[in-house]
This record gives C-alpha cells, structure tokens and sequence, in this order.
C-alpha cells in the first residue's frame, strides 16, 4: 500500500484478528487479519495517520 500523499510505501501500525459469525450457529465463523497501515513519512501530514486497513481472511467456516 502506498501513501496517496507522498507516494511512500506505508508501515504497519498495528494488527489483530477480527472473528464475526461465531456467535449465531446458522452464521459462519469468519476469521480476519486486519493491517492497520499508517505513513511512515516524517514530512507528510498523514506521518502516523491510517492510511487503509487491510483484512485477509485466515478462516471462513462452513
Ligand atoms: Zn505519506
């Protein structure tokens, strides 16, 4: 991911899991990695600002 700023390649700030659907048994379980990328440019105005959220799914249940 890139800033649309300054054009650098963003850091990440901070991860965690997300579980949805685990709760209610007719909803399937859904397992995500969020990314939370934040500028790492000390000369941009997003400098430690989110710039996007990334999810990858690491489980999807039946
Ligand atoms: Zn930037």
């Amino acid at each position: 991911m890139i800033c649309p700023d300054c054009g650098l390649e963003c850091r990440v700030d901070a991860a965690w899991l997300e579980v949805s659907g685990d709760n209610a048994p007719d909803t399937a379980t859904l397992v995500q990695r969020v990314q939370r990328l934040v500028c790492r440019n000390p000369r941009c105005t997003r400098h430690g600002r989110e710039v996007a959220q990334v999810k990858n799914t690491m489980y999807r249940g039946e």
